[in-house]
């Protein structure tokens, strides 16, 4: 029978029966192998509308969502799994709602909703479970897996890669390969380089048996990253290429981005940083267009690293911005989506409690909002605390912000009153507390009576954040405290406490834990985004402005003054015969000497005035208000003080130097700030020329 005839046969027993859409989903799996995949699913949605079967439209639209998916149009193709798994629910049929949960695991994995994948991926878990379905089941495990991979919870992942091992089911040769390859991936993160290697070996041999060439990027790639981890650099260039190439011999476009930016992290390994920018930026140019945001994000990270490395700052920054834009974005869709999903679920019976989730939610994203585009840790728990009694009862609120790698820990206690206190060697400091509890085990505490209940978690009485106890007697009874999570890694605590009994119960705790999450994202965002400003705002060595930042400020102060009756002067600094104190300490000792004469000269200028490091052992000093002869005042208390400062840098080493300097007063004749320093310079090198240790102003 021709496959015309078949086709009109087999459309005609739908309407016989819904149920006989086997020949029809065996024609659709196949996906990748499948040229008319568009016509078929039109086709179906056509019939479907036209006879009105509302199972056959739900799985049309299910295939429809992966046909949009395999064309990277993941929007649609969200939309699509969507729809059929509300028709699904419509008509009861939870066979379909099972795929259409592991559709949207799968999409939303995708692009970076890694939270949302989890969330259908489990609820899918469940379904199956309920309904002994292990079909189902074992494909929704293997997504979900991969989705714990990718939000980097590779322990979680190798939890379930080991249940489906242990599980009794003999695994389709795709879904061994997958499993493989799963492990292979966790072995790369967490375990053996050689044992994912082997992984690899089997799905390769797996997938030459049934000669399909779908995994072979990923194959390639993981085999790349395993000789990475090995240092075995140039086999691993050589696999990354053979990904590459294989990607755009066979218009794998997701496959082809991933392994460059993975390829870019061998060649910032190797020092070839330049061959990374390139890589990188192709990756973004078309990230951008794609909406591929999880590797748009990953991207600006790796070249924020290059450039900040690099001492290219205000590129550095460029790209830590950027990194945040994609980053909101991200989290704006997961909010859209929470509320896109609240809309549509107006069941009669749900309603009332909904209305109480939906105005959570919203809150939750406003609040969500305000915190994670902030960049200001004191706000955002100014933020959180304002807001916070809105979504549940709270009498005390407060964030400890811990720095696994320094041992140190931040509090910020909010509220009236607010306070930072820092923490270090926190494990020791604080092995009692429910907040070191979160941190070391990653788990949340949620207490209804406090007296009762605190020794399931510490020993004795605590004295935690927050004004929990009060004269040894406590008086906060009910309390919450969760991890603040990025990457498997904890960043902090959360908590929230209050006066009454049983305060708190599941719903507040995942509320706070959404917040925590947020939290999460925002501080790190700003500790981040503190250092690197930090970086290009402040001289290392003497903390002093940077040249850039003193240039700035001066060209600011020249356009303020410039049509006003107000003075100001600058000074030039230069250490006299630098050199030969390294010449004769080395260099160590040469920093040190630097270090010491800029706390000298600190000493002898006012808070208003500015001092920035001009060049190795050179400074620029602005004085805002003053004239010539005060600057010159100033020069000659600076010049006095360092000729008489002996300086002892251990082990017997004294210094003593002298330093030149040049002022200028600012004149009408200055067209710009830099002929105003100029002319400063001019003086420093006239001090120069008549034997140094001298003020000079002409
Ligand atoms: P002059 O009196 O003419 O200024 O002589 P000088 O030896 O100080 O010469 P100059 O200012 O031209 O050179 C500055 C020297 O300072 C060059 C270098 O050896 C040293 N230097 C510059 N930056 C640093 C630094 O960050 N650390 C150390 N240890 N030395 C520096
Ligand atoms: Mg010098």
């Amino acid at each position: 029978m021709n496959f015309r005839r078949k086709y009109e046969d087999e459309l005609n027993n739908l309407k016989e029966n819904e149920n006989n859409i086997d020949f029809f989903r065996n024609l659709l799996s196949a996906r990748h192998n499948n040229y008319f995949m568009k016509e078929i699913i039109e086709g179906l949605l056509k019939f479907s509308k036209e006879h009105n079967l509302n199972s056959v439209n739900a799985w049309a639209y299910y295939y429809l969502g992966w046909y949009n998916f395999d064309k990277s149009n993941y929007n649609k193709s969200t939309e699509c799994f969507l729809t059929s798994y509300d028709l699904f629910e419509m008509i009861k049929n939870e066979d379909g709602l099972v795929y259409a949960c592991n559709g949207l695991t799968n999409v939303y994995c995708q692009i970076g909703q890694f939270k949302l994948a989890n969330e259908w991926g489990l609820k899918g878990i469940s379904l199956c479970e309920e309904m002994d379905n292990k079909d189902a089941l074992v494909i929704l495990l293997i997504n979900t897996g991969i989705n714990y991979i990718e939000m980097k919870y590779f322990e979680k992942g190798r939890e379930i890669f080991h249940s489906l091992e242990i599980m009794d089911y003999e695994l389709s040769s795709t879904h061994q390969i997958s499993c493989n390859l799963a492990m292979a991936e966790i072995e790369i993160n967490i375990g053996e380089s050689s044992k994912a290697l082997s992984y690899i070996e089997k799905s390769l041999k797996i997938e030459s048996d049934i000669k399909l060439i779908t995994d072979m990027c990923e194959i390639y790639k993981l085999t790349a990253m395993a000789y990475v981890k090995l240092n075995l650099y140039d086999m691993a260039e050589k696999a990354f290429k053979k990904s590459y190439d294989f990607a755009v011999d066979n218009n794998f476009v997701y496959e082809k981005y991933i392994s460059m930016v993975e390829w870019s992290k061998l060649n910032v390994l190797v020092g070839r940083n330049q061959k990374a920018i390139y890589l990188l930026n192709e990756v973004i140019e078309m990230c951008r267009s794609k909406e591929l945001n999880v590797l748009l994000r990953e991207s600006y990270h790796i070249l924020y690293g290059i450039y900040k490395e690099s001492g290219m700052l205000d590129k550095a920054l460029e790209c830590l911005e950027n990194y945040i834009l994609v980053d909101d974005k991200m989290y704006d869709y997961e909010q859209n989506q929470l509320m896109a999903k609240m809309n549509f679920k107006h069941t009669k019976r749900e309603a009332d409690q909904y209305k109480s989730l939906y105005g959570k939610t919203e809150l939750l994203s406003t609040i969500g909002q305000k915190i994670i585009s902030n960049l200001n840790i004191k706000s955002i728990v100014d933020i959180i605390n304002e807001e916070i009694n809105k979504l549940l009862e709270a009498d005390y609120f407060g964030i400890v912000v811990y720095d696994n790698e320094k041992d140190k820990a931040t509090y910020y206690f909010a509220g009236e009153g607010f306070e930072i206190k820092e923490v270090v060697s926190y494990k020791e400091y604080a092995y009692n507390f429910f907040g070191y509890y979160c941190v070391k085990n990653k788990k949340d505490i949620i207490i209804g009576n406090l007296d009762k209940e605190y020794k399931q978690y510490i020993d004795s009485t605590p004295i935690d954040i927050g004004k929990t106890y009060e004269n040894g007697k406590s008086y906060m009874n009910s309390l919450i405290y969760t991890p603040m999570i990025i990457n498997d890694k904890v960043v902090g605590v959360m908590t929230v406490q209050s006066k009454e009994h049983n305060a708190y119960d599941r719903n507040d705790l995942h509320t706070l834990k959404i917040l925590a999450n947020y939290s999460a994202i925002a501080i790190e965002n700003a500790i981040s985004y503190k250092k690197i400003e930090d970086l290009a705002t402040y001289d290392n060595l003497t903390s002093f402005l940077s040249k850039f930042e003193i240039i700035r400020l001066g060209e600011i102060i020249f356009d303020k003054y410039k049509d006003s009756n107000l003075r100001f002067s600058v000074t030039m600094i230069d250490i006299d015969n630098f050199k030969s104190v390294n010449d004769t300490y080395g260099h160590v000792v040469g920093d040190s000497v630097l270090a010491m004469v800029a706390r000298v000269i600190s000493s002898c200028i006012r808070n208003t005035d500015y001092i920035g490091r001009y060049g190795g052992d050179e400074f620029l000093l602005i004085c805002p208000g003053l004239g010539e002869p005060e600057a010159v005042d100033v020069a000659e208390r600076i010049r006095y003080a360092v000729e008489n400062k002996v300086f002892e840098l251990g082990k017997g080493i004294v210094v003593s130097v002298t330093i030149s300097l040049g002022v200028h007063e600012y004149k009408e004749k200055d067209l710009s700030f830099i002929d105003v320093l100029n002319l400063a310079d001019k003086n420093l090198y006239c001090a120069k020329g008549n034997n140094r240790n001298l003020v000079v102003c002409c």
